[in-house]
C-alpha cells in the first residue's frame, strides 16, 4: 500500500479457482479502524457502565443483608425478652394460685374459728378475682390485682381478730362453768321445804359433795359480796358483766375480797355447810338482770 496511491488492491487467492483482485478506494481501511475503535470504546463504556452499576447493586445487597442480620437480631433480642416474660408469668401464675390457696384455707380457719366461738359474721369476700385464675396478659396490673386482695384481706381478718377476741371475752364473762364436782341434789323451781311443811322455791341447784371441795368461779368477773349472809352462810357474789350475777352459798372458807377480779374456773371458795344448810354442799344461783333463772340452761 503505497502512500501516494489513492487506491489499495486486496487480493483473494483460493487454492481452486483463478485469482480474484479487489480494489477499494483507500480510505475504506481508515474508517474501518475508525469504526472498530469506535465501537471498542462504546462496549468499554457500556461495560463499565454495567460494571459500576452491578457494584452499587452488589452494595445496596451488602448493605440490605446487612439491615436483615440487625432485625434477625432484634428479633432474637425479642424472643429471649418474651421467653423471659413468659417465665416470669408463669411464676406469678403459680404464686398466685398459691396466695389463693392460702386465702382458702384462711376463709375455712375463720368459718371454723366462728363456728368455735359462736359468731356469725356477715359474708366476707371471696377467693381472688376469678381473672387470676386463668392467662395472665398483664403480669403488673395482675399484681396490683392481686396486691389489693391482700390488703383487703388483711384489714378483713384484723376485723375478724377483733371480732373473735371480744366474743372470747364475751364467752369468758358468761357463767357455764360448772361452779363445783358433786352430785346436783337439788334443782330450780318448786321443791319440798327441807326444812318444814310445805312447797319453797327453790332459786339455784344444789351441788352436794365433801366439805372443802373446790369452789370455782362459773365465769369472770369481779367480786362484789364476799361475806355471810343470813341464810346463804359464806357466801361470794360475782358480777359478770352482760347482765349476769352469780351466787355461791353455804361455803365453809371464802377465799377472794370484794372488788377482787376473778377468771373463769377460778377457785374462789371451799364447799361447806354454813347458813340454812343440811349438809355440806353448793348453792348456787345465776341471775340475769336481776332476776334468778335455771342455771341448768347457762351450765355446759
Ligand atoms: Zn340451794
Amino acid at each position: 500500500m503505497g502512500k501516494k496511491n489513492s487506491r489499495i488492491s486486496i487480493m483473494i487467492i483460493p487454492h481452486t479457482e483463478k485469482v480474484r483482485r479487489l480494489t477499494v478506494p483507500s480510505w475504506v481501511p481508515k474508517v474501518f479502524f475508525i469504526a472498530i475503535i469506535t465501537t471498542i470504546i462504546n462496549v468499554s463504556l457500556a461495560f463499565n457502565k454495567i460494571y459500576t452499576s452491578h457494584m452499587s447493586l452488589e452494595e445496596e445487597y451488602k448493605e440490605k443483608i446487612s439491615i436483615i442480620n440487625k432485625l434477625e437480631e432484634e428479633n432474637k433480642n425479642k424472643e429471649v425478652e418474651l421467653s423471659k416474660l413468659k417465665s416470669q408469668n408463669k411464676k406469678l401464675y403459680e404464686k398466685t394460685n398459691e396466695v389463693e390457696e392460702k386465702l382458702a384455707e384462711i376463709e375455712k380457719l375463720q368459718r371454723e374459728v366462728e363456728k368455735l366461738v359462736g359468731i356469725k359474721s356477715p359474708s366476707r369476700g371471696g377467693g381472688l378475682d376469678d381473672n387470676l385464675s386463668r392467662e395472665i396478659t398483664e403480669p403488673v396490673a395482675e399484681l396490683q390485682v392481686l396486691k389489693e386482695v391482700l390488703e383487703d384481706k388483711e384489714k378483713e381478718l384484723i376485723a375478724f381478730i377483733d371480732d373473735v377476741e371480744k366474743q372470747l371475752q364475751y364467752l369468758e364473762t358468761v357463767p357455764s362453768l360448772w361452779p363445783a364436782k358433786g352430785k346436783l341434789t337439788s334443782k330450780f323451781g318448786n321443791r319440798k321445804n327441807p326444812f318444814g311443811r310445805g312447797i319453797q322455791f327453790h332459786y339455784g341447784i344444789d351441788i352436794a359433795n365433801s366439805t372443802g371441795t373446790d369452789i370455782r368461779a362459773a365465769g369472770s368477773g369481779k367480786i362484789i359480796f364476799s361475806g355471810y349472809k343470813t341464810g346463804y352462810g359464806y357466801t361470794i357474789i360475782i358480777d359478770h358483766g352482760n347482765g349476769y350475777k352469780t351466787y355461791y352459798g353455804h361455803n365453809s372458807k371464802l377465799l377472794v375480797n370484794k372488788g377482787d377480779k376473778v377468771e373463769k374456773g377460778q377457785v374462789i371458795a371451799k364447799m361447806g355447810s354454813t347458813g340454812r344448810s343440811t349438809g355440806p354442799h353448793l348453792h348456787f344461783e345465776i341471775h340475769k338482770s336481776d332476776k334468778p333463772i335455771d342455771p341448768l340452761t347457762v351450765l355446759k
